[in-house]
């Protein structure tokens, strides 16, 4: 399982992409997504977040 992030609580700060490990939080037009496919599902963006945006689906 991979993380989403919940886009209706993401205010764009980029911390997650920073954090994660192997740059599976892309950026593209302001809107940060999670590449299903590279994620590891470390959790290391998700306790980052300062909106609480990011959780395991
Ligand atoms: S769970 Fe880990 S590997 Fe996946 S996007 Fe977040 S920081 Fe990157
Ligand atoms: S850390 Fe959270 S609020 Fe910031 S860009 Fe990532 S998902 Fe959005």
């Amino acid at each position: 399982m991979a993380y989403e992030i919940d886009q209706s609580k993401c205010i764009q700060c980029g911390d997650c992409a920073e954090s994660c490990p192997v740059e599976a939080i892309l950026e593209e037009d302001g809107k940060y997504t999670i590449d299903a496919d590279a994620c590891l599902s470390c959790g290391v963006c998700a306790g980052t977040c300062p909106q609480e945006a990011i959780s395991e689906e």
